[in-house]
């Protein structure tokens, strides 16, 4: 009998980890299945699931909006960079008990440091948005050296309190990364010269961009936007206009945080390129 793994979210239809999770089976020769499971809009709908799943034999799950909190708060045991994204978004089930973990981060800093060849380590670094994106990848993009993050968000309070929140995990962080918290209109993210900008709001979702000026874009080595298979967004398109040296989406960071858990699950890390190359749509 093959070993069961799933992703599970609400909605789920568009889900594009059940492809990616086969591909990676069928890449590595591991015998699994990968299904999608909508956990439902009612309260209960999630544990219940899991539950279910793990009574028939599931292994893992993967774990999508709007269940990436409660997936945290039912595991046995979770990592730092789960525990401080305070979101879970990869499951093992293992000797009775929930192990949970947040691979957001670790898929976008290996996107852009071994894909896009972008080195992190002492980079200025401009994140955009304060949801639970920006929460995951905070701590490993100061673990990798980062010198200097500002987190720019349209509710300015929301990206002070993350800035107060990770500021002394990311000063404990080897090389003890600077981070501050601002509103889209203020002046130091005016000023400031950022070498990499990601935007990890929802915006380009309902074709916007973030109102960011002109300048925080201008000269930057890379222009991220965590959101994928939308082509030109607004906020890479600016990013275009005001000469960003590369831009990219977020296939890559979806896929490498898929290998990453995959490879928790196996013990085995999927080349990620050959799916990457299937998934990614033009930047147009
Ligand atoms: P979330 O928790 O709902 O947070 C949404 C964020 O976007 C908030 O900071 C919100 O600002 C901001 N926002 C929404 N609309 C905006 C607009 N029109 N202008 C400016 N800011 C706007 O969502 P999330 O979970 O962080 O996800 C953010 C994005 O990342 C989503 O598009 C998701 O698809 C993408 N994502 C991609 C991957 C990947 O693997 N590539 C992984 C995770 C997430 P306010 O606080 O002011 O409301």
């Amino acid at each position: 009998m093959p070993d069961r793994y799933a992703v599970i979210g609400h909605p789920i239809a568009h889900s594009q980890s059940p492809r990616i999770h086969g591909l990676f089976a069928q890449a590595t020769g591991q015998d699994l299945t990968y299904e999608a499971i909508d956990g439902g809009g009612q309260p209960g709908g999630f544990a219940r699931a899991l539950e279910n799943f793990r009574a028939a034999g599931g292994r893992g799950m993967n774990v999508t909006l709007p269940f990436k909190l409660e997936a945290l708060a039912c595991a046995d045991d979770a990592n730092d960079t789960a525990r401080l994204a305070g979101a879970a978004n990869a499951l093992r089930f293992e000797a009775g008990r929930i192990q949970a973990c947040n691979f957001d981060g670790a898929g976008l800093v290996r996107d852009i440091m071994v894909n896009l060849s972008m080195p992190l380590a002492g980079a200025d670094v401009l994140i955009l948005g304060a949801g639970g994106a920006a929460r995951g990848v905070i701590l490993p993009i100061a673990q990798v050296g980062a010198r200097r993050m500002l987190i720019a968000n349209r509710t300015a309070d929301k990206a002070w309190q993350l800035a107060t929140e990770f500021a002394p995990h990311v000063a404990t962080a080897d090389n003890c990364c600077a981070i501050a918290g601002a509103g889209f209109d203020a002046v130091e993210l005016a000023g400031a010269p950022f070498s990499i900008v990601i935007n990890a709001t929802s915006a380009s979702l309902s074709g916007a961009a973030p109102a960011i000026p002109d300048r925080a874009l201008a000269g930057a080595r890379l222009a991220y936007d965590m959101v994928y298979g939308k082509g030109l967004t607004p906020f890479l398109r600016q990013a275009q206009n005001v000469g960003a040296q590369r831009i990219a989406d977020g296939i890559g960071m979806l896929v490498e945080q898929a290998a990453e858990a995959f490879a928790w699950w196996r013990g085995i890390r999927p080349d990620t390129g050959p799916v990457i190359e299937q998934l990614a749509k033009p930047l147009v």
